[in-house]
């Protein structure tokens, strides 16, 4: 193949892991021409919708995004879904098959992120009302469309958080921070008018171990102990060592932030919040006057096999605690699903890790018998993988920017290397050669870079009428009625 050949890439989702893949290929490879599929009008994945409304600093990110798009060589296809198992979010959805960018491209990067949800799989958790993943809650504050018609019951005193990671000390602080801050961020007007009546005074967020073990970070940690008039119940001490100067400086950090607290005293203000530690989540409990509605959840108290070792199981100790609350979230993880096609394309899906298999550089694998019987992995050729459906959901902007150059570099070596792709010797049409094929669903619905900009537009100038950086559309109909 010669240096200057054309080599066409079709991104599969428009987050953090496919830009960064695209800018790397796009700088590296001479002629490379990229089209991002989205499956929303919108662009951006969780920078958008998962994102808290106030760390708009964490968005800054999306000028980089702008810039890679503003590339000639550059094209968004937003409002379409490529292989999709869900139904479609709107009558006015593109639809495209994952087998017919995999006809019309050199290469397919799947960057399409985790849009479900991990599930604790105990009795009353999908039956009773009152339950919802952390996914949905923050889908609904931050606009997610699937999300919009949530409607949270936020009327009782107390509520209850599964998990303790990052994502469970954003719902928290969300629940308890003063709605007059969250006004000027850009959180979905229906949240801001909800958390406003909201009755919610204390939350728990839970874990199955000790903070020695729990999984948030410090700057999570210390924006919620200096929420104004909210305390925090002190945690329990023997869960962590007498002398914190022992711990790695990171940990020492971070269990000084746990253990000074708040400097206000739970009985001087209504809202609170804890940590509270090892507990393990056993069943839900249904409302004695409404058994279709969360009274409360049951916990097995655990114990700790090595308390200080951050790294240590527990084991139950057959005592059993009940937490009440009306609303109980789960922040026990996001999840990818593969996408419809994979079998055919040979691709295969880690269902238990919820990530694609990959050489660990993103380039797809699958496992194969060789001749004497022994199991190989083999490269899928053309085919890659980047962000969270590669390394599962975790990680923050910067690691999954990091992974995406990874992917974007063996992209690159691939390429210029002369290795097999999907394509071998004729022109990759791109969505020239999708749009008029017979299994595209609606390609005239498929919007452009300068459609999102339109919405873009209409968004901040509606934001601005309320003193807020954007008022998001929550509705993918909305969101298409504006552009002309
Ligand atoms: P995503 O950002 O999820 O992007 C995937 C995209 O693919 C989405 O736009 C989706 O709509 C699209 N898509 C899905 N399926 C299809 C399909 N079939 N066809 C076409 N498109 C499809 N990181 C920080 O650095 N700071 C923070 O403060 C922070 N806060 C966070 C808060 C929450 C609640 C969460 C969940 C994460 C947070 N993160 C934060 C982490 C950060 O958001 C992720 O590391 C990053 O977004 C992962 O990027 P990604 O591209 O792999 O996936």
């Amino acid at each position: 193949r010669s240096a200057d050949a054309a080599f066409r890439l079709a991104v599969v989702g428009s987050g953090p892991a496919g830009f960064y893949t695209a800018y790397r290929v796009m700088n590296r490879v001479p002629n490379a021409q990229v089209d991002m599929y989205e499956a929303l009008p919108v662009p951006f994945g969780l920078v958008r919708h998962g994102v808290a409304p106030d760390h708009p600093e964490v968005k800054n990110c999306q000028d980089k995004f702008e810039e890679i798009a503003s590339s000639p060589t550059f094209r968004f296809l937003g409002n379409v879904a490529v292989g999709s198992t869900s139904k479609p979010a709107s009558p006015d959805q593109c639809r495209i098959e994952l087998q017919q960018l995999m006809r019309n491209y050199d290469s397919v990067l799947l960057a399409y992120g985790a849009s479900e949800d991990k599930k604790l799989g105990i009795p009353g958790e999908s039956t009773l009302k009152g339950i919802y993943s952390a996914r949905q809650f923050v889908g609904w504050y931050n606009g997610l469309p699937d999300c919009a018609g949530l409607e949270p019951n936020l009327d009782g005193d107390e509520a209850v958080v599964i998990g303790q990671g990052n994502v469970a000390l954003d719902v928290a602080r969300m629940l308890l921070e003063d709605v007059d801050v969250l006004r000027k961020t850009d959180i979905t007007e229906h949240a801001l008018e909800r958390l406003a009546q909201s009755k919610i005074k204390r939350v728990h967020v839970v874990g199955r171990r000790g903070p020695m073990q729990a999984a948030f970070t410090i700057k999570e940690v210390r924006e919620l102990m200096k929420l104004p008039k909210v305390a925090f119940h002190p945690v329990n001490r023997a869960l962590l060592p007498e002398d914190l100067k022992s711990l790695p400086r990171a940990q020492k950090r971070l269990m000084e932030v746990v253990v000074k607290g708040t400097t206000t005293n739970p009985s001087d203000t209504p809202s609170s919040w804890s940590l509270d530690s090892c507990l393990s989540p056993k069943h839900f409990l249904a409302h004695a006057q409404d058994a279709t509605r969360v009274a409360g959840t049951e916990f097995d108290i655990t114990q700790l096999e090595s308390v200080f070792d951050p790294k240590s199981r527990v084991k139950p100790t057959g005592e059993t605690t009940i937490l009440p609350s009306d609303i109980v979230f789960r922040s026990v993880g996001y999840k990818s699903a593969a996408l419809h096609g994979f079998a055919g394309a040979g691709i295969q899906f880690d269902e238990r890790r919820g990530v694609v298999d990959n050489d660990g550089l993103g380039r797809v694998t699958r496992l194969v018998s060789d001749s004497d019987t022994q199991v190989v992995k083999q490269q899928v050729p053309g085919l890659y993988c980047a962000g969270w459906v590669k390394l599962g959901p975790t990680g923050v902007i910067a690691s999954t920017m990091n992974d995406a150059f990874a992917t974007g570099d063996a992209i690159v070596n691939d390429w210029l290397g002369g290795a097999a792709f999907l394509q071998s010797g004729e022109k990759a049409e791109g969505w020239d050669g999708i749009r008029g094929e017979t299994g595209t669903i609606n390609a005239d619905k498929a919007i452009m870079w300068d459609n999102w900009r339109q919405i873009d537009k209409v968004e901040k100038e509606k934001g601005k009428l309320k003193g807020k950086e954007r008022e998001k559309f929550t509705s993918t109909t909305q969101m298409l009625s504006v552009i002309s």
